[in-house]
């Protein structure tokens, strides 16, 4: 159009600087206007679709955009709460069962240790032992049915009762004179001597048992004992350098966590035949 417009104006400037050639020797062309938008025809069809078309453009925009607005905030935040949740169930689960892991690792261990513990004292009945008749194993000590220990280690009241159990018996039980003055006549003077053995009131105070479960009954107590000084739930036979003190009153209470020997008691066994 504009190159049809300077073609135009250069044809009448041609036709100006042309003497031989008048403009109004030139036929005069219709004016063509352009047709009006609201007008009849293609034109108004064309218009009412891109109207349409904008509104439906604009409708979907105003949707996707209120659609968008109207999503929850916390929606995005809550997935990654969920992830950061899982992630640390995770870490959690692992740990615990690396926990397992260790935890039976170091109770294999313990076993392995109380093996060795209870292999420790094995008997080892002496040729010289005649056969069915009752022997103990090394450095324990027969009385009656019984065979003694008394420790070299020290322990705690309760870890000197396993210690026991593992060796195939248990703190021991002293039920007559004759047996408490046996155990006596073992056991070194010195100024505070004291040894575990087995009794407790750590069920109900000044209800005092047998590790096996049964009541004390009587029993060879120092005077004033038990007396429960400073909360003394487990029992010790003391043997000091004074010679004034006997066997049949040697018994105190003490707190069960201090550590000291302590005596062991188990069945003796009958020793093998040597015709086999
Ligand atoms: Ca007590």
């Amino acid at each position: 159009m504009y190159s049809n417009l300077i073609d135009n104006e250069g044809s009448q400037d041609e036709f100006s600087h042309r003497p031989d050639v008048q403009i109004s020797d030139h036929p005069v062309y219709p004016v063509r206007v352009a047709p009006r938008l609201s007008g009849p025809g293609p034109y108004r069809f064309a218009t009412i679709c891109l109207a349409t078309l904008s509104v439906v453009l604009l409708i979907s925009i105003i949707a996707v955009t209120a659609r968008y607005k109207n999503r929850p905030q916390g929606n995005g935040e809550g997935t990654f709460e969920k992830v950061k949740q899982d992630v640390n169930l995770t870490a959690l689960i692992t740990t615990i069962i690396k926990l397992q892991e260790e935890k039976k690792q170091l109770q294999n261990e313990k076993d392995e240790l109380l093996a060795k513990l209870a292999t420790k004292v094995e008997i080892k009945p002496t040729s010289k032992a005649t056969p069915g008749s009752e022997v103990c194993p090394t450095n324990w000590h027969l009385f009656n049915d019984s065979c003694y220990l008394i420790s070299m280690e020290t322990l705690s009241w309760h870890h000197s009762k396993t210690y026991c159990q593992m060796n195939g018996g248990h703190l021991a039980i002293i039920l007559t004179a004759e047996e408490q003055t046996f155990l006596w006549d073992l056991l070194p003077r010195g100024h505070w001597n004291a040894f575990w053995f087995g009794i407790t009131d750590g069920e109900t105070e000044d209800v005092w048992k047998w590790v096996d479960g049964t009541l004390v009954v009587g029993g060879f107590w120092e005077e004033n004992e038990p007396n429960n000084h400073i909360n003394e739930d487990c029992g010790y036979i003391v043997k000091t350098e004074v010679l004034a003190r006997v066997a049949i009153r040697s018994w105190y209470d003490a707190p069960c966590s201090m550590y000291l020997p302590f005596i062991c008691e188990k069945k003796a066994v009958l020793a093998a035949s040597t015709d086999a």
